[in-house]
């Protein structure tokens, strides 16, 4: 704990008694800051560093940097960040824990104490990713009433041995927490119920209190932001070692200011501000990326918590680590709505108002790095897709643009559909009777991800809705899978409450599970016929969902144009059956009484949903629903597992290996060595999503996966996802790259080509990424990666880092790389490096054929590095093509802080942790 050079340690009498703090206005009153001034989330970090001031991880200068921080620096200086908590899910969680069970073995192996291996922080793991939809409950498809319980029942049988080894995982460690499946989703989870606002544990006998702030294994951890808690995704291997009191290195970020007035207009969801949000932060010229955003002005004084959260959930999609609200009377509002015991919240008050963390009504706007602004009254109706959430398109022109799309060629994101096969039309045989699909047929349409369902505004809207749409006697196009997968059961508690939990389930709305389910890509089959209708006849099908990522291959193999939409809306198109349509001028269907029914007509206004809220939204199911969040399972409740030291993985398990990574681990650092003769295994081109680097969703049976698994007995119904197997370096390995609309130029197809394809040279033959590789390394050839802007955009993956560094990549060389993205590839020892300004690879006159050599890196690697202006960090790449013609060009190395050096020195986050736990 702090050094406390500033002499900050003071008492902070609160009605529940005594606690000691360290006082940010020590600071001020020394003249070291100037609080006010600061935007409320560098105050945060600033306490942050007070009081973990040490001399040697946290100096007095690191605490003088965040107190003098400024709106605009040329170079930022590095920062060190202890969270106070760690947040999983199961999609990363068994990796993490896999790694600390991997951790323990390779200390028990050099001689050390295995169970110095534990977390020394509050860690909570929710399994949320895992359930599938495989049954959903459409009358349309046969009525499914059950759903719910058979989708549950086929996740336990799944998932056995992973869920086994986290119910062995919380016995055997320390302070790690596991929220059982079918509970709800990590996020809301963590905003409804995790989420304390403020943390505290003793010193020196006295209660010290400090403000909640966390990292997770999940990109949209920002989630939590909308509550005035500072928290970041990082990937798996940050986590562990920030577990282990470890820092998370970073820059101390600029602030860019985003100042909302007004209110939503009659017609306009909390989503369309959100997806219009999404849109201007990533237009802002230089993006936001490695930036932290911040709300202010009057308009957050009628923004709920519920609409806040939404906006910050989806930080990953317009790029910033953090989207941050301060903590005001909103704040406490919401901590009152769910539930949150009364001396919480006033702990809360006290501290938050004592520190100057706490929003007041006229208090002066801080300082931001630049500023934007939004009239929330002017956001309109939208949807974003049909490849990106970035792509706000109002409602009024999703026809048009959809229509547009079809014809545009693929080198342009359209989808390439011939001009004499754009009215193509196929049937599709459901339940007896012909159902007739064309372009833009909507055959997923999900009410689903944190992202909305946390919003009880946005989830009675959808329900009174599908009320007055069955009360005009509506229904859903057959060929629509609907499905209903709320965050927490809470959700569930209002809506049946108000009785509209009813309504949507007759219109094929009906529950599936408590999980992520189709917005992690778990949208399970779609019936038979509506797959073959879609793949015979080459149509471009539509999913509409209520989620925040629509990258292609994300959401169904079947659906290639994805739209996220507010929940009523995700309703509205289900009614419709397509996004050919003009919901603003077009009629749903026909209602019993032959009339046209318009979306206008059945759009619950702003009144009726305030009312719905009021009427069945309370306190008390809140707490009901998080009364038993840890043990409200019973099939979780037994299983059987033991509580030992180090785990004894299965040889026989297709789920979970002792992932290689530290089995030759040494005591001793190894020397950094220059990059010899490698090849290039891909080049890519912009916006690299780790979905494309390290797919989560299906496994193909003709994959290197696919193949291993079938080899192993494992029958292509029983592959799970990728996502699910994670714990098995063998299926990760050869899911590296393996995303089918991958397009690498070194294909002899050429750029437009997809699949997981490329070149092995010299001989010039094409084969799989993954056959390859494992060419390569036979051969001794080291590879690198060739990639664009923004490469590794997208959900936190450590297994993005790892997939390609078990085929054997040492470096990537981009254009820019994603946040998480780039910290995660020195995690595992893989080298970013980055095109200086205005360099790419075919400005270079790079083929992709050549031998490369990266050069001087002994010299420049050390721990003065970080300290370096970009210019000063140059290693060559000597690039030898054919015939002996050599292209030389420099790139910049980018460990930007001295812990990011210690790391690639030692191979890798985690190896230095144990090295360290060695000594
Ligand atoms: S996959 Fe979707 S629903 Fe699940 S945590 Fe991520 S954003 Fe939320």
């Amino acid at each position: 704990m702090s050094q406390n050079s500033f002499n900050a340690r003071e008492t902070l009498k609160t009605p529940s008694g005594n606690f000691t703090y360290y006082n940010l206005q020590t600071l001020q009153n020394s003249g070291y800051a100037q609080i006010d001034r600061l935007p409320y989330s560098v105050r945060i970090l600033l306490e942050n560093a007070l009081r973990r001031e040490d001399g040697r991880v946290v100096t007095r200068q690191d605490v003088l940097n965040l107190a003098g921080w400024q709106p605009q620096e040329s170079a930022r200086q590095g920062m060190n960040f202890f969270p106070g908590r760690i947040l999983l899910q199961d999609f990363t969680g068994v990796p993490v824990i896999n790694d600390l069970a991997a951790m323990r073995a390779a200390l028990a192996r050099l001689g050390g104490d295995p169970l110095q291996v534990n977390p020394s922080i509050p860690v909570d793991l929710v399994i949320d990713h895992s359930v599938q939809v495989d049954f959903a409950t459409p009358p349309q498809f046969g009525g499914v009433p059950d759903a719910m319980a058979r989708n549950s029942s086929i996740e336990f049988q799944r998932n056995r041995e992973r869920y086994e080894f986290l119910h062995w995982a919380q016995k055997s460690f320390k302070n790690l927490r596991v929220v059982p499946p079918a509970t709800g989703i990590v996020h809301q989870v963590n905003i409804e119920y995790l989420a304390s606002l403020v943390l505290t544990q003793y010193l020196d006998g006295q209660r010290l209190v400090f403000p909640d702030t966390l990292v997770g294994a999940d990109s949209h951890t920002t989630m939590v932001n909308g509550l005035g808690v500072v928290a970041w995704g990082v990937g798996g291997i940050e986590a562990v070692s920030a577990m282990l009191d470890q820092p998370v290195a970073m820059l101390i970020p600029d602030v860019i200011g985003f100042k909302l007035t007004g209110q939503l207009p009659e017609g306009a969801t909390p989503t369309d501000l959100t997806l219009t949000i999404v849109q201007m932060l990533r237009a802002r010229s230089g993006g936001v990326v490695d930036k932290f955003v911040e709300f202010y002005g009057d308009g957050l004084d009628h923004l709920a918590v519920t609409d806040r959260v939404m906006i910050a959930n989806m930080s990953p999609e317009n790029g910033a680590t953090v989207t941050y609200f301060p903590v005001d009377q909103q704040t406490l509002a919401y901590l009152r709505l769910t539930g949150r015991p009364p001396e919480l919240v006033e702990l809360v008050e006290a501290y938050y108002r004592a520190q100057g963390l706490f929003r007041r009504l006229g208090a002066p706007d801080p300082e931001f790095t630049s500023t934007l602004e939004l009239d929330m009254g002017t956001v309109e109706p939208s949807l974003a897709g049909p490849k990106r959430p970035q792509d706000r398109v109002s409602l009024s022109q999703v026809q048009q643009k959809f229509r547009r799309a079809l014809a545009k060629p693929r080198s342009e994101n359209g989808y390439a559909i011939p001009p004499e096969e754009l009215e193509r039309r196929a049937t599709a045989r459901l339940n007896g009777a012909d159902a007739s699909l064309g372009h833009g047929a909507v055959v997923i349409a999900a009410i689903t991800s944190c992202t909305n369902t946390s919003n009880p505004a946005v989830m009675l809207a959808a329900g009174l809705l599908a009320r007055k749409a069955l009360e005009k006697g509506l229904k859903v196009a057959p060929y629509v899978k609907t499905s209903l997968a709320p965050g927490s059961r809470v959700v569930a508690s209002y809506l049946q409450h108000a009785g509209l939990l009813d309504a949507l389930g007759k219109l094929g709305f009906g529950l599936v599970g408590f999980g992520c389910t189709t917005c992690i890509g778990n949208s399970g089959p779609l019936p038979e016929p509506v797959s073959a209708a879609i793949q015979d006849n080459n149509l471009v099908a539509a999913a509409v969902l209520s989620g925040n990522r629509n990258f292609e291959g994300r959401i169904s193999p079947n659906t290639q144009a994805n739209y996220l939409a507010s929940p009523p809306l995700v309703v509205a198109y289900a009614l419709a059956g397509t996004v050919d349509i003009d919901l603003t001028t077009q009629p749903l269907g026909l209602g019993t009484d032959g009339q046209p029914v318009y979306l206008r007509d059945i759009w619950p206004s702003t009144q009726e949903v305030q009312e719905a809220i009021r009427a069945s939204v309370r306190p008390e199911m809140f707490r009901a629903g998080y009364a038993d969040v840890f043990s409200g399972n019973p099939v979780w409740n037994a299983i059987h597992s033991g509580d030992s030291a180090l785990y004894a993985w299965d040889p026989a398990s297709t789920y979970l290996r002792e992932p290689p990574f530290f089995l030759d681990l040494d005591r001793s650092l190894p020397p950094v060595k220059d990059i010899c003769r490698a090849r290039l295994l891909a080049w890519l081109g912009d916006s690299v999503t780790t979905d494309h680097i390290s797919p989560a969703g299906d496994i193909g049976p003709h994959s290197p996966a696919g193949q291993y698994l079938q080899d192993l007995g494992v029958r292509p119904g029983e592959f799970n996802s990728y996502g699910s197997r994670r714990g098995n370096d063998q299926v990760l390995g050869r899911g590296a790259f393996a995303n089918p609309r991958l397009k690498n130029r070194l294909t002899l197809g050429g750029p437009g080509v997809e699949g997981s394809r490329t070149v092995h040279l010299p001989d010039g033959k094409e084969t799989s990424i993954y056959a390859a590789a494992i060419q390569y390394k036979a051969e001794g050839v080291p590879l690198l990666i060739i990639a664009g802007k923004e490469y590794g955009t997208g959900s936190s993956r450590d297994w993005a880092a790892k997939g390609p560094l078990l085929l054997g990549v040492r470096a990537v060389i981009a254009e820019t790389f994603e946040r998480i993205h780039r910290s995660n590839l020195i995690g595992m020892g893989v080298l970013p490096l980055q095109f200086q300004p205005g360099q790419n690879a075919q400005g270079l006159g790079l083929t992709g054929k050549e031998l490369f050599d990266v050069e001087g890196m002994a010299e420049l690697i050390d721990e003065h590095l970080p300290q370096r202006p970009q210019a000063e960090r140059l290693l060559v790449v000597r690039a030898e093509g054919e015939h002996g013609r050599t292209i030389t060009f420099q790139v910049i190395c980018r460990l930007d802080t001295p812990l990011e050096v210690e790391y690639y020195r030692h191979g890798g986050i985690l190896h230095r942790a144990i090295r360290s736990l060695l000594k």
